[in-house]
This record gives C-alpha cells, structure tokens and sequence, in this order.
C-alpha cells in the first residue's frame, strides 16, 4: 500500500470478483453490495451486456482521439438525446471534468453576451468534484481546506432557498447560471422539492440564466427517471452525468440544450479520452440496457420497497429520523451519528456508506431484486436498532 499516495482511507477487504449485487473478496466470503462502487455499477456486477460490448469494442479499436469522427461516441450520444430530450453531448472522463465543462460553457455564455466577470450561484453542502473549480463549487470547507486561493465567479447561497437565489440576482448583473445538484448525493442526500427546482427554473428562464444540474450522481436511473429532472416536467439547460454511465468503465457528459448547446465551439474545450471507442462502447450498453430491462421503473419500485420496509422495521426504534432521495438513492437519517456503521456493515457481508455523520447510504444497484432487497433490509435495521 506504500506504494500508493495516502488520499483514501479504506476498509480493510479487497474484492476480486463480483456478479450482479455480490462482490466476493480474496478470501473468498461473499457480500452483498449496497452501494454499487458509489452509484457506478447500476446493473450491477459484471452485467454481460456490458462485459460483451467491452470485450467486443476491445478487439476491434479502442481509442483514436477526437481528431476524428468517433462511430461508438455519435451513437451513444444520439441515445443519450433521445433519453434525455437534452441536444447535444460533451463526452468526459469523469463527474468532475463534465462539471467542468458545464463550468466553461457558463462562463463562456456570459463572456458571448458581454459579462467578462460571470458568476455561478452554487449551493450549500453542494459537490461537484475534487478538480479546482468543482472543488471551488462544492460546499465543503473540509475538502476545500488547504487547497486555496479557490476560483473567483461562484457564489454560495443556501440549498432549497429560492429567495437567497433571487436576493443575489438581484444585486449582481454578473450572475449567469445556478448549478446544484436534484438530490445531494455527498451532502446528506438532502431531497429539492419540485416546487423549488420548478422556482430555479422560471428564475433562470426570467433572468436569461443556465440552469445547470449536476444529475453525476442521480442520473441513469437511480432515482426511478433517466435523469432525476424527468420527475419534475422542466428541461434544464446544461445537465451533467457519469458515474453510472459506464458502469464503471470511466465516462462522464455534459448535455446541453438551446443557447447552451451552441456556446462551445471547435478548440474552446476537449479531452483526449473522452467519449473513446471503449468508453462508449460500455456507456451505449448501459443506457440500452436501462431501457431493455425497464430498470428506472424496477428502481423506482425497488426503492419504493427498501423505503417501506425500513420504515416498518425501524419506526419503533426512535433512531429513524426521516428517509431521505428517490428512487434507489436512500438516505437513513438517524437521530445520531453513526461512525462505525460502514466498517459494522462489512462484517456482517454488506457493503454500504455514510455521509454527513448520521446519515447511512444505500446505492444498490439498479436490478436489485427482493430477496436481495430483505437482506439488505435485515441487516441494516439490526445495525441501527442496535446503536447504543
Ligand atoms: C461523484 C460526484 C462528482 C464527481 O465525480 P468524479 O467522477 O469523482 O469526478 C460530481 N458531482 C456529483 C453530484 C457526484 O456525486
């Protein structure tokens, strides 16, 4: 482990094979993973859908740059068009580097409509990533400390607060998007009402500002739509994803529609692996596959289960506060902290984590059935009932 930079701390298990909702480790003891590689592998472990389109894309050509047209990268971005109703797609690496491009698509529309110092409003206990600025856009002292002097042009207002929006739109000419995330996946899994991304949406449309949503984590089915947005019946003008769009084969995108999908153009921005052969490849396999096998209404009804089986478990405990997310993004907000819950967790064969202190998160993959659904169920109550 010297070898590698000190940066995580981890628990002490690793895993050398999984299949659908089950990892096995080195010594050979299986578990049941809850938290699908943070949100990654949505069809689960070794989905041969997946595995057939890698394979397949492996022998034939895995990368050639975007000096040329990309056969895998126009389809998947076709079909993220026709999932999505967004326009057109920037294919990225990763969460944070199509943050980044939403980043520079608006700026890049305030500096094409004349404002030469434009500001992205940002939301408390946001995240974004660990680059620069999407650590500047994130709302996390912890992981911004040491890191300064942090970017200019972000100002920070409290999530779910459409006047603290308003209030600094009004005393700033140089405000030209509003970035936050449907569901905080890293800040607690705090949930924004319909009411208060529809209030974001028309203050955008009334102020000619991009409305910019960070759906890396909630998008590909996790919360029971494609895109979380798809719950609400409003477009956002820039939405951002990754994690689950490869399954864990590195993607990120960055959609965009109108004005926004117009902004950048040929040498503005670019990436040398992004939207590669092999990548898309894994990216087309699973968008076909979410849509195949019906897994955002599996995700929704299996969410809707877990939620109600929790409830029922738990209620008579007093330790469940509330549940927050959608779909199958479930936070358990309990009434104290829970700091040895995720290693608790792991020896009892169940893979799942915490953010915020109290609040246990529960990302399991997309196809997860009942059975698998009742364990996770079992376990978790019985860790949380047992709290002292
Ligand atoms: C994970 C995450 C990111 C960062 O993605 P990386 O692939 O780790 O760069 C950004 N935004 C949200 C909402 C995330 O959950």
């Amino acid at each position: 482990m010297q070898a590698i930079m000190n940066t995580y701390g981890r628990l002490p298990v690793t895993f050398t094979s999984g299949q659908g909702s089950w990892l096995t480790d080195v010594d050979g003891r299986r578990y049941l993973d809850a938290l699908s590689g943070i949100a990654v592998c949505g069809l689960g472990h070794a989905h041969p859908a997946v595995s057939a389109a890698i394979r397949e894309q492996a022998d034939k050509l895995i990368h050639t740059s975007n000096l040329y047209s990309i056969e895998r990268q126009q389809s998947l971005a076709e079909a993220l068009v026709r999932v999505s109703g967004m326009e057109n797609v920037f294919f990225s690496n990763s969460g944070a580097e199509a943050n980044e491009a939403a980043i520079k698509i608006a700026r890049k529309y305030g500096h094409d409509r004349g404002i030469h110092e434009p500001v992205i409003i940002v939301m408390t206990k946001a995240f974004h990533g660990r680059t620069m600025a999407t650590l500047t856009a994130t709302g996390n002292v912890k992981v911004q400390e040491g890191f300064g002097p942090l970017l200019n042009g972000f100002i920070r207002v409290p999530y779910m607060n459409l006047d603290a929006i308003r209030n600094v739109i009004a005393a700033n000419p140089n405000v030209v998007a509003v970035m936050l995330e449907p569901v905080q996946g890293e800040g607690g899994l705090a949930t924004a009402s319909a009411e208060y991304l529809q209030g974001v949406r028309t203050l955008c449309d009334d102020n000619k500002l991009l409305m910019m949503l960070d759906e890396v984590q909630t998008g590909n089915g996790r919360t029971g739509k494609y895109f979380c947005f798809q719950h609400y019946g409003f477009m956002p003008d820039v939405v951002t994803t990754a994690k689950g769009l490869g399954n864990g084969v590195p993607i990120g995108a960055c959609l965009a529609r109108g004005i926004a999908a117009e902004t950048l153009q040929p040498g503005n921005h670019g990436s040398t692996y992004g939207g590669n052969p092999l990548a898309c490849a894994a990216g087309l396999a699973v968008v076909e596959t979410i849509e195949q096998e019906n897994l955002c209404a599996h995700a929704q009804l299996m969410g809707e289960y877990l939620r109600a089986g929790f409830q029922a478990r738990l209620a008579s405990t007093g330790r469940l506060k509330e549940i927050r997310g959608l779909g199958l993004m479930i936070g358990l907000v309990l009434d104290k902290d829970c700091p040895t819950m995720m290693a608790d967790a792991l020896k009892e064969g169940l893979l799942l984590n915490v953010t915020s202190g109290n609040v246990v998160r529960l990302l399991p993959p997309l196809n997860v059935d009942k059975a698998e659904a009742d364990q996770i169920i079992e376990i978790v109550s019985n860790l949380i009932a047992a709290l002292s």
